[in-house]
């Protein structure tokens, strides 16, 4: 190992838990901030797909996600009439990369996560909200300051650059929430019904229930009421498939939410001297692309690994970018291309799940690995 590091992270999201726990394994000094009062809960669900769980298996996760989580072995593509399009194997994927795909409610993995720091003797700064003042103070008292919070407004990514950097609205909203136990589908399947500008998503998890997303064109209007809009869900999804309508019978209200999805465009850089982003500060893609919480996971990762390599940190964070950015941007027009398809206001006919095969997406997904 170099030198030991004191690093200040301002984010305890995924990216943020990530680094502190892989930084700690590895002797470094993590001082970590959260804005909120607890680990952030927001969101339903995310899927792990086998990038992420080779980082969860170097975080020594592996094994209480997978017991945690549901193993889709498929994920099948409908039209809104309930007509099977197209089928994907995750399980062939998992087999080519060698990992597996975990589905799991947010709040479960981040508590696993923060569970994970406080086994290491971590301990995260609550209700401390970072300021731009804040990050030139923690610049001077820390040797890294790592920004890890978020896509909208990174405070940390603006101290790097001097004009206003904009989240991108794509048009169109996502409905989320959780679902109790489901008889309507097999809990091994990823289900990914779409019709014209509109989608609905359903993913099992291990105990029998789901998370899911129904998500349509619209602009974006934040005034408008949660209720109105769950309104709407049900006006827009009411008549499709079974499992869709099942999922609007049973869902929870209380754990819905919306999200006006926006994500960033590449940036020319991440850091400046001793301060760095990372995660969706750094480079959020769309939800489409099923890879911003995988990218902010492989982030960690390989941060660790180059302060591993060297005691020059400018040296360290100009190959941090170097090897990250091709990765990151590619998932960022990934996202960005399947919205498109989906909810442009002239959807593509034929509305293929992906024409890319097993081993292309397994070479993707576990490109600088291991
Ligand atoms: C609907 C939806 C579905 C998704 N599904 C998937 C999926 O299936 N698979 C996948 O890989 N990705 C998915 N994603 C993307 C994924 O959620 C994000 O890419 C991931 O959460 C990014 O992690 P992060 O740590 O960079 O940011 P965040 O998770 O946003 O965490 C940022 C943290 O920083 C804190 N913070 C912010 N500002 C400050 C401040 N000034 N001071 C202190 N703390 C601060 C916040 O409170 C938060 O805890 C989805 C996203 C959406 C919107």
């Amino acid at each position: 190992m170099t030198r030991t590091q004191n690093i200040a992270i301002v984010g305890a999201g995924v990216a943020g838990l990530a680094l502190a726990i892989l930084a700690t394994q590895q002797g470094h000094k993590v001082n970590l901030f959260e804005r909120g009062s607890t680990v952030s809960s927001v969101g339903a669900g995310v899927t792990l797909w086998p990038n992420a769980m080779f980082v969860m298996q170097q975080m020594g996760l592996e094994r209480e996600l997978m017991r945690m989580g549901g193993s889709p072995d498929m994920m099948r593509q409908f039209d809104q009439h309930g007509s099977l399009q197209t089928e994907f194997d995750v399980l062939a994927v998992n087999s080519l990369c060698g990992f597996p795909s975990v589905t799991i409610l947010r709040r479960e993995l981040m508590s696993a996560m923060a569970g994970a720091f406080e086994r290491l003797g971590g301990k995260i700064t609550f209700n401390s909200s970072i300021s731009a003042a804040d990050v030139m103070k923690l610049g001077k008292d820390f040797d890294l300051v790592v920004g890890a919070d978020g896509r909208m407004n990174s405070v940390v990514r603006q101290t790097l650059y001097a004009e206003e950097i904009t989240p991108r609205y794509h048009g169109f909203v996502n409905v989320i929430g959780v679902a109790k136990p489901l008889t309507a589908v097999p809990d091994n399947v990823i289900y990914d019904f779409r019709g014209q500008g509109q989608r609905f998503g359903i993913v099992p998890v291990n105990d029998g229930g789901c998370y899911w997303a129904g998500a349509w064109n619209t602009s974006a209007d934040k005034e408008r009421p949660k209720a109105d809009l769950y309104a709407e869900l049900h006006q827009r999804f009411h008549d499709w498939p079974e499992a869709v309508k099942k999922i609007l019978l049973t869902c929870d209200s209380a754990s819905v939410s919306r999200v006006f999805v926006h994500d960033i465009d590449p940036l020319p850089f991440w850091h400046h001297d001793n301060v760095l982003i990372i995660g969706d500060a750094a480079h959020a893609s769309l939800p489409t692309s099923g890879q911003g919480a995988c990218q902010a996971l492989e982030d960690a990762w390989h941060l660790t690994q180059l302060l591993n390599q060297t005691d020059n940190l400018e040296i360290a964070l100009q190959r941090f970018y170097q090897q990250r950015h091709i990765k990151t941007s590619s998932a960022q027009k990934v996202g960005r291309e399947f919205a498109t398809k989906i909810f442009s206001e002239q959807p593509e006919p034929l509305l293929p799940t992906s024409n890319i095969s097993a081993v292309e997406l397994s070479r993707f997904w576990m490109q600088g690995l291991t």
